[in-house]
């Protein structure tokens, strides 16, 4: 691929996905290329399995198309970015039906999270980002030393060109349309690759996304690791990535060949602390509906518990009662569970249910990809399932003795992306947040933290790197272009002139001491100060002179 930027337009060839690994031609210009449906990561069809998307092969064209558009300035016009935005508002509106038969299709999610975790989500980052966009594009005014007073020292908001953002499957739409809108809304260019694995959405990605937005900025390209990994071949301005820790690494090593600046919102394991002081009903029902919603695959599940051997079996009996009254007795035929995404991500599953010991659940049925939730006791720190993410309806229980203990656990492994902590003592609350490193903190409550748009969302470690949501993400999009500006004035020169040649100890300590560091006032507006004392000082001057002036004029 080419560095450089392109001169000229090209018109874009399309390439469709197939079901095996071969290329051929099209018939119009265009090549198919095939892919193998079940690699690693590939969703087997689904029962109601989309027509694949189409996907632009030419990587080239498409970057150069957009590497055009950013050139040509109009996306750091910020009326055009709001149109964008407004439209892609416009969009959710408009297909909020056809939104939730994908995500219904491909995790079998119901209505009522499929609005509160997408629909409504995505509406309100939007609507949070246009009753904002104007104050956030303005250039901030840092504090000014006594040596630039006189000068114009800011920040200002530099998009950083065509970026890319790689969305992950778990949450199809949410993942790559929330940090895309904080892209549009920098001034960027914004290529959108969703995952191939929740194809339902993908399809609805590729089609109807492009009718909203102009399609020279923001293209979609469609495909599986491999189209990835070419993808990834290119030279970008920003890479923003969700997904496994494990892909994670490869596009940091892909980042790095040109030094691309990344964002990584990665997944690994978020424990629960729960301590005796808590209302348990409560702290069960906010642990199990973070488990359990999108059917566990939710990048800050609750992982595992971290209690004591009595908190244990208080938690299993209260839970046993939430679940019979949530799902009924019969969990596989309630409505508001989801799937598992595919085979692989089952068998994975059913894998991690051999650790330890079956408290509560344990059934599971292939043909439907259904794993009733499940809670396991008895499990060891070294167990898969202790391990590694379990990304699905499995939630093991962890003894030990004492808070201090759960502390030390903690920190003997990875930086989670969130901990949460359930007690009714603040100092023990306070006691996890200054004592253990992760992404988020959450108290007496799970999830809910994602939905705060005030407050950065973002992994730390293994967990990620980088943050977004609300103004945080219009930042992870925007170059803090640090700017000064002086001007040529006789006054400002003669101030300065001490820096030039040929030095003095004289020179040396005049500049010592303008660039000496004082310690900052409060905001007292020195700058207006100063101008209001010149001006008082001019009108004096002018007043004495007139005097002076009446004087002799009385005196001739
Ligand atoms: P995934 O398989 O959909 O992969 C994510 C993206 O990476 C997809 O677009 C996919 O095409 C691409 N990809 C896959 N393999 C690749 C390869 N070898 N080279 C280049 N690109 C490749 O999603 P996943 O990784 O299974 O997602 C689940 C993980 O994501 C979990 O670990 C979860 O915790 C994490 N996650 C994190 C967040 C967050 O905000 N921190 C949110 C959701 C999911």
């Amino acid at each position: 691929m080419s560095d450089n930027y392109p001169q000229q337009t090209q018109s874009i060839p399309i390439i469709y996905v197939s079901d095996k690994n071969t290329k051929q031609d099209a018939g119009d210009g265009t090549t198919v290329i095939n892919i193998e449906a079940e690699s690693e990561n590939a969703a087997p069809a689904p029962a109601t399995a989309p027509a694949q998307p189409d996907i632009m092969a030419n990587f080239d064209d498409t970057l150069q198309r957009a590497r055009l558009a950013f050139a040509s300035g109009k996306t750091r016009n910020v009326s055009f970015r709001r149109k964008q935005l407004e439209n892609l508002l416009r969009c959710y509106e408009e297909h909020e039906n056809e939104i939730i038969s994908a995500l219904e299709a491909d995790l079998r999610r119901p209505k009522q999270e499929s609005l509160i975790v997408e629909t409504e989500f995505m509406k309100n980052d939007i609507k949070h980002i246009l009753y904002h966009l104007n104050d956030w594009v303005k250039p901030e005014k840092p504090d000014k030393s006594f040596v630039n007073m006189l000068d114009d020292v800011h920040i200002y908001n530099d998009p950083f060109g065509v970026v890319l953002v790689i969305g992950a499957w778990n949450y199809p739409l949410q993942l790559l349309l929330v940090p895309v809108a904080a892209a549009i809304a920098a001034g960027n260019c914004v290529v959108l690759k969703p995952s191939e694995i929740a194809g339902n959405c993908a399809k609805f990605i590729a089609e109807t996304i492009p009718k909203y937005l102009d399609n020279d900025c923001y293209p979609v390209v469609c495909g599986g690791p491999s189209e990835t990994a070419d993808l990834l071949n290119q030279r970008f301005d920003y890479i923003f990535y969700t997904g496994s820790t494990r892909v994670g690494k490869i596009v940091h090593a892909a980042a790095n060949k040109n030094l691309t600046p990344t964002t990584l919102e990665l997944g690994g394991k978020s424990p629960c602390y729960i301590d005796k002081s808590v209302e348990l009903r409560t702290a069960v029902k906010r642990i199990l509906w973070g488990k359990l919603i999108n059917c566990g695959q939710t990048c800050i599940a609750p992982d595992y518990i971290l209690c004591s051997k009595e908190m244990e079996q208080k938690f299993i009996a209260e839970a046993r009662e939430v679940l019979k009254e949530w799902y009924g007795d019969n969990i596989q035929s309630s409505p508001d569970l989801s799937r598992v995404i595919n085979q692989n991500n089952f068998q994975r599953l059913l894998g991690l249910m051999k650790s330890g010991r079956v408290a509560v659940g344990g059934k599971y049925d292939a043909s439907e990809r259904f794993i009733e939730p499940t809670i396991l006791v008895d499990v060891k720190p070294d167990d898969p399932i202790m391990e590694e993410e379990i990304f699905g309806p499995i939630l093991p229980i962890y003894t030990v003795e004492n808070a201090y203990d759960a502390i030390k656990f903690i920190n003997a492994r990875e930086k989670p992306l969130v901990l949460y902590v359930f007690s009714n003592s603040s100092k023990l609350i306070k006691e996890f947040k200054n004592n253990t490193t992760s992404g988020g903190f959450c108290s007496n409550e799970t999830i809910m933290h994602v939905g705060v748009d005030t407050l950065p969302f973002g992994g730390v470690g293994m967990s990620g790197m980088g943050s977004y949501h609300g103004k945080y993400g219009f930042d992870t999009f925007t170059h803090k272009k640090s700017c000064l500006g002086k001007n040529l004035a006789m006054l400002g020169e003669k101030m300065a002139s001490a820096r030039y040649p040929p030095y003095s100890d004289r020179k040396s300590s005049l500049l010592s001491f303008l660039l000496r560091k004082r310690r900052p006032l409060p905001n007292l507006y020195l700058s207006h100060i100063f101008a209001a004392g010149l001006g008082i000082g001019l009108t004096f001057l002018m007043n004495y002179y007139l005097q002076v002036r009446k004087g002799k004029l009385l005196s001739r």
